[in-house]
């Protein structure tokens, strides 16, 4: 099977990357960038990544991506940073380094099925907007979803 770095590797080469024009759409179309400007920038990641992809791979910054694909769909050059920024996700993430916040939220979809935890206060709110209960995932999608992201990547993220 071919590995995240490897794929990362065809993504980004100096090659492709020779063809980003630093015309900044992918910064200025990204909503993360105008929330936290000092802490996230898709330009400047990318040089990041393809300069460091291990040490990138430590980074936080890594995990600020709201996966809008903005970026990708402006690019006038086709680099596709929202793949890049995946697969340096998916590269981390094979090396165990996931930051506590997104592990929070894995663990809470591998436990109920969702990103947080289900609450009678849910459906009430639900039927406020005229909408009907949602309940709690059953037992048997939640061990099929196990099944599907595999015991190696649920030993990673415990
Ligand atoms: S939009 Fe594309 S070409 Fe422009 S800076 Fe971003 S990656 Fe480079
Ligand atoms: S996909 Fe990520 S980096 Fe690209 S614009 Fe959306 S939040 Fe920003």
């Amino acid at each position: 099977m071919v590995s995240s770095k490897e794929l990362l590797k065809e993504l980004l080469t100096d090659e492709k990357l020779g063809y980003c024009q630093s015309c900044g759409s992918c910064s200025a179309s990204c909503p993360m960038t105008r929330v936290i400007p000092e802490k996230y920038n898709p330009r400047t990641l990318l040089q990041k990544i393809h300069l460091d992809p291990d040490g990138m791979s430590e980074k936080e910054e890594l995990w600020l991506c709201a996966w809008c694909y903005r970026c990708t769909e402006r690019c006038p050059q086709g680099i596709q940073p929202t793949e890049i920024f995946l697969l340096t996700r998916n590269f981390a993430a094979e090396k165990g380094m996931i930051p506590a916040n997104p592990r929070r939220i894995i663990k809470e979809i591998m436990n109920s099925g969702r990103s947080m935890p289900y609450g009678e206060f849910i459906d009430e709110l639900r039927e406020d907007y005229g909408l009907p209960p949602i309940g709690e995932v059953p037992a048997k999608v939640l061990e099929e979803q196990r099944k599907i992201v595999g015991e190696e990547f649920l030993e990673v993220v415990k």
